[in-house]
């Protein structure tokens, strides 16, 4: 194994980045960046930028790129990336991506998979906890908005919502699908299905960086 791994995780919003990136962090021992969660964190502790930050995520929108630009770069120069990171939800447009090779190479690229058509299920569904950020489906927990992780409150998330969750797969398909091509290009991805149950998606991850690395 390389003594630094840089990875990405791409797919549409809903394709599992968040949870296979949370598990990854563990077995990886390198820190998950999520700029979606890192947004959230802004507005919830009321930064300056948090409620420009607010508008365009309620719409669906991306975040300008100038904005998540500044804040990654600020992110990845601290001590625990020095090994390496897992960024989940970044880059997300081509300008994002020809920034990132700028600063930095990154080694793999992890394309998760899903049916477009299982999209909007798995979005209105989900149920992240408030507490540890796990996250749930209503298909597994029903009606309990309790995290069956740590027992901490669930919430849904504001942008999950149908009318903004098709906002955001429109956002996918035309400004953020371009960067697979990208990467592939470049032979950095790693394709897979990831309609799968979450276990077995993280075993073929594990696998296929295991044959790569
Ligand atoms: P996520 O948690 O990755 O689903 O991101 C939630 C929202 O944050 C997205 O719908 C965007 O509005 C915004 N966002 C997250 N990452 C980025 C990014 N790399 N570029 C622009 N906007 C982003």
């Amino acid at each position: 194994m390389k003594s630094s791994l840089k990875i990405v995780m791409v797919g549409a919003p809903g394709s599992g980045k968040g949870t296979q990136a949370s598990r990854m962090t563990k077995e990886l021992n390198i820190p998950h960046i999520s700029t979606g969660e890192i947004f959230r964190e802004y507005i919830a502790n009321k930064h300056p930028l948090g409620n420009k930050i607010k508008e365009f995520i309620d719409q669906g929108a991306l975040v300008p790129d100038d904005v998540v630009l500044e804040i990654v770069s600020d992110r990845i120069g601290r001590e625990d990336c020095k090994r390496g990171f897992i960024f989940d939800g970044f880059p997300r447009t081509l300008e994002q991506a020809n920034a990132l090779e700028q600063v930095s190479q990154i080694d793999y690229v992890i394309n998760l998979d899903v049916p477009e058509e299982r999209l909007m299920d798995r979005l209105t569904g989900r149920r992240t906890c408030k507490f540890c950020k796990h996250i749930s489906h209503v298909s597994i927990i029903g009606d309990s908005m309790i995290c069956p992780d740590c027992g901490g409150e669930l919430t849904i998330r504001a942008d999950d919502v149908p009318e903004t969750v098709r906002k955001r797969l429109e956002v996918y398909e035309s400004q953020t699908k371009p960067i697979i091509d990208f990467y592939r290009q470049r032979g950095k991805l790693i394709d897979v299905n990831s309609d799968q149950a979450p276990d077995k998606v993280f075993s073929d991850i594990l696998e296929a960086l295991g044959e790569t690395c």
